[in-house]
């Protein structure tokens, strides 16, 4: 990976305090209060800083209201995507981008409270290289979301290598040191969670309440939320791909004790016509497996496929406020 050249008219990596990294998807109505909120607190709390939206291809005037912004105060500045690529890879463009010597993450629709920033940079300043936002309560989100959440912790917990903090989310401090090291990680299916967690480093948590989303509704459906709990846990697991294994093995015992049983009882009683319903169900049973298992292996191939196919992660349309395309194009 090739390291961005400094550009001639914004300060050089880390000669910014804080970088506030936002992932924006059709958030047009939000960029204001947010901008209202946050703006005010970072002139108090840091020394210098940059507010760096990631417009992950809006359909609304999104990047307009970015635009809007960028003139009043020149720190807020945006990489906007030539389509969307999802969150996950706004936050990776993101930290490609930001030139803080920490950067916050947070989401545009204020339910990240810009105000436990200040608590942020605070325990960065005593030392820690990692400060994440933790959720006190989910009260906001449906009893079904909430449960799968729970089963969600609950296995990564077991299965997962790393171990992750539950009511963690993206809303989070990360040092430049850290920043450099997930910068350098070229996942594809990525999952930050875990990556963050991942990369080790001094962590500590804040607590605080998510609030009301303020305009719009969340881009997230049941689907992709799906997709993103199985992305995470067959990044961070082999399990799933081992554990077949070991139920392949108790099943053939199993039909093995049973063949031996349906033996003994034709030496004994004889045979009757029987032999019909237990051949379609174990024929169904062992497909079942089996297709089961293809499944697993062919989730782990396709990863494979698009490792190799080296696509850059993200296309770089336009930018608010940036002369140079930090990111490389190849990763
Ligand atoms: N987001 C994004 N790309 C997407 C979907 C969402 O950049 O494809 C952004 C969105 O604009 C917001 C943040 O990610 O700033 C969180 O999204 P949302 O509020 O919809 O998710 P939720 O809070 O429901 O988890
Ligand atoms: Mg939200």
């Amino acid at each position: 990976m090739t390291h961005p050249a400094p550009s001639s008219d914004r300060p050089a990596e880390a000669e910014i305090e804080l970088s506030v990294v936002v992932p924006v998807y059709g958030e047009a109505d939000n960029i204001g209060p947010l901008c209202a909120r946050l703006l005010p607190l970072l002139r108090r709390v840091v020394t210098s800083y940059e507010v760096l939206f990631v417009d992950d291809g809006s359909p609304d005037d999104t990047l307009a209201a970015i635009r809007r912004q960028n003139v009043d105060d020149p720190n807020v500045v945006a990489v906007s995507f030539s389509r969307n690529f999802g969150k996950e890879v706004a936050i990776a463009a993101g930290l490609d981008h930001a030139r803080g010597k920490a950067v916050v993450i947070m989401d545009a629709d204020l339910q990240h409270p810009p105000e436990t920033i200040e608590a942020f940079v605070e325990q960065w300043r005593q030392g820690y290289a990692m400060v994440y936002g933790q959720r006190t309560d989910r009260s906001g989100e449906s009893r079904v979301k909430r449960g799968f959440t729970h089963v969600f912790y609950r296995l990564f917990a077991r299965f997962g290598e790393t171990e992750l903090p539950e009511g963690a989310g993206d809303f989070r401090l990360i040092d430049r040191r850290g920043v450099q090291v997930l910068k350098s990680l070229g996942e594809r299916a990525r999952f930050s969670k875990g990556l963050y967690a991942w990369i080790g480093f001094r962590a500590t948590g804040v607590p605080f309440v998510v609030e009301e989303r303020a305009f719009g509704t969340t881009k997230w459906s049941f689907r992709r939320l799906f997709r993103f709990a199985f992305d995470g846990i067959t990044s961070f697991s082999t399990v799933p791909l081992r554990v077949w294994t070991y139920i392949g093995g108790l099943v053939s015992l199993g039909a093995l004790a049973a063949a031996i049983w349906f033996a003994f009882r034709t030496l004994i009683f004889g045979s009757d016509v029987a032999g019909y319903p237990s051949l379609i169900v174990s024929i169904t049973f062992f497909s079942g497996i089996q297709l089961l298992s293809l499944g697993m292996i062919g989730e782990y191939v396709g990863r494979i496929f698009a490792e190799v196919k080296r696509r850059p992660l993200y296309v770089v349309g336009e930018t608010v406020g940036l002369s140079q395309l930090a990111a490389p194009l190849i990763r």
